[in-house]
């Protein structure tokens, strides 16, 4: 095994034979992936569990709850942001996730972003850590709408913003700075009135519980671990890679750039994720 920087860690650009080989040397994998998997599909590397674009200011749980002017700012940027967002397609990472799950070689797929490529891509076992953007979850009686059913109320209470579409850069972010947010319309729950939030995890908010579990569980089952385009420097995503750790289960991960979790690493790949798993297609 190859020695870099003094970590017990290969570090390697072009040869997939090591992935390969810890892939198939192992029963069940237990695959945790982050927004690396998604940056080849037109979603920028954004660090906002949110999912809000990574030029806009991070939306935290306690701001969004507290004021009204902050929720009119996160929907109108959305109004948009939807557009670009509702149309991104998996890509070969994702499709590669998919085929080891149908080999049957992958215990879990946990993952980090909130976009649901994974699922279009035909992965069935998966548990969305910080939740998902296609759906809107009533803060008070609980109740989920489609986000593109929000996305029509969005746009039949504002005509208006619908033509700011001028206003999206090329990245997808929306530059709405200045724009007079006090005007936008945001329509409550359906059913009790109450406030309206996309179903993700905030910053400032914590997983639900019953997520970490279902995911431990399925770490429990499995002999190794593969984190696939996430650098773990989110708590909520690195704490599986010390578990898996503790476990002595061996942790391998394919990122661009260091990881928190590379001292515990077994195999580090450095190439972007479609490339290092295009073995499984
Ligand atoms: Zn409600």
């Amino acid at each position: 095994m190859a020695m870099a920087g003094g970590q017990p860690y290969m570090r390697l650009m072009n040869d997939k034979a090591p992935l390969h080989d810890f892939i198939s040397q192992h029963r069940q994998i237990f695959v945790l992936t982050g927004a690396g998997c998604s940056t080849n599909s037109g979603i920028p590397d954004y660090r906002d569990a949110a999912g809000q674009w990574k030029r806009a200011q991070p939306m935290t749980f306690q701001a969004f709850m507290g004021s009204e002017a902050a929720r009119q700012r996160y929907w109108a940027r959305s109004l948009n942001g939807w557009r670009r967002f509702s149309r991104t397609q998996p890509n070969r990472a994702h499709h590669a996730l998919a085929r080891l799950e149908e080999r049957g070689k992958s215990a879990l797929l946990l993952t980090q972003n909130v976009d649901r490529l994974h699922q279009a891509a035909g992965s069935r076992r998966v548990v969305d850590l910080h939740g998902r953007l296609d759906r809107v979850r009533c803060t008070a009686c609980g109740e989920t709408i489609p986000r593109q059913a929000m996305q029509e109320a969005l746009v039949g209470l504002n005509p208006g913003w619908t033509e700011r579409e001028a206003a999206v850069a090329p990245d997808g972010d929306v530059d709405l700075e200045g724009a007079d947010f006090d005007t936008f319309a945001v329509p409550p729950c359906p059913s009790c009135g109450g406030v309206l939030k996309p179903d993700v995890v905030f910053f400032g908010e914590g997983v639900p519980r019953e997520r970490v579990e279902e995911a431990m569980r399925a770490l429990d089952e499995a002999d190794a671990m593969l984190v696939v385009g996430s650098s773990l420097m989110v708590y909520s995503g690195f704490r599986f890679v010390q578990a898996a750790t503790r476990a002595g289960k061996p942790a391998a991960a394919v990122n661009l750039g260091r990881t928190r979790a590379d001292s515990l690493l077994a195999l580090k790949v450095e190439q972007p994720c479609a490339d290092a798993l295009s073995f499984l297609l």
